[in-house]
């Protein structure tokens, strides 16, 4: 059956074949989903959920209070909202340019453990693309490395959704070098995020260690209310 349930077995099933020992995290992308929809997957154990607005996950996180689960903002973060991000987000995800860093670090409350973050690359250059550039990661790595209230997990990417997937192979495997470089001066970084309902296949054979799934695991989005 097409069920949310059946489809979450079934991409677990397929993750763990594909990741073939090596560690594998799915975080759901629940951005455009209803609440209802992150309890039914918490239910099945699904703890790591991803959205990309930051008001839109508060207004969940509310209803769903009580629940233990772990979210990750995903999407680009305005600097007046990095407050919020810092204070009601376990991830983030989508941290491209240096001033952030001083931001969230500040924010993040004393009570809670660091904020653990990944640095997005515009691994493709595409012009108007969220992301740092590749040349530009050791530097932020090392500024957010530096801050107490932060912890530097690893790397976060979108490749251009170029048609050809060996184009696409090739930047998961740039993306792959680039974590490699960055493990070397950073050993504590654990995390390359990459691979989305399309392509996640590809991302995992060149050594994705999460995978961001929405419309493959809740079905199309709905449209922005
Ligand atoms: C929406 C989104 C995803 C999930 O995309 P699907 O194609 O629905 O799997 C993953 N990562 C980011 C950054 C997104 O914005």
């Amino acid at each position: 059956m097409d069920t949310l349930e059946a489809r979450h077995r079934d991409l677990l099933a397929r993750l763990a074949a594909a990741a073939g020992g090596r560690p594998l995290g799915l975080l759901a992308v629940s951005k455009s989903q209803p609440a209802e929809a992150v309890r039914t997957l918490a239910r099945l154990g699904q703890r790591a959920f991803g959205e990309n607005y930051v008001q839109e996950a508060r207004a969940k996180q509310r209803e769903l209070a009580g629940l233990a689960l772990e979210w990750h903002l995903i999407g680009p973060l305005q600097s007046n909202k990095c407050r919020e991000a810092a204070r009601h987000f376990d991830w983030v995800q989508s941290i491209d340019r240096p001033k952030l860093l001083p931001l969230l670090d500040r924010e993040r409350p004393a009570d809670a453990p660091p904020l653990n973050l990944l640095l997005q690359v515009n691994i493709d250059g595409e012009a108007g693309k969220a992301g740092c550039a590749p040349e530009a990661v050791m530097v932020l790595a090392d500024q957010a490395a530096a801050l107490p209230r932060l912890r530097l997990r690893g790397l976060m990417a979108i490749p251009e959704p170029h048609p050809d997937p060996a184009r696409r192979r090739d930047a998961f495997a740039r993306m792959k070098a680039l974590f490699d470089d960055l493990h070397a001066r950073h050993p504590g970084v654990d995390t390359l995020s990459m691979g989305m309902s399309e392509d996640w296949p590809l991302a995992v054979a060149e050594g994705a260690t999460l995978v961001r799934v929405g419309s493959a695991l809740f079905g199309p989005r709905p449209p922005r209310a």
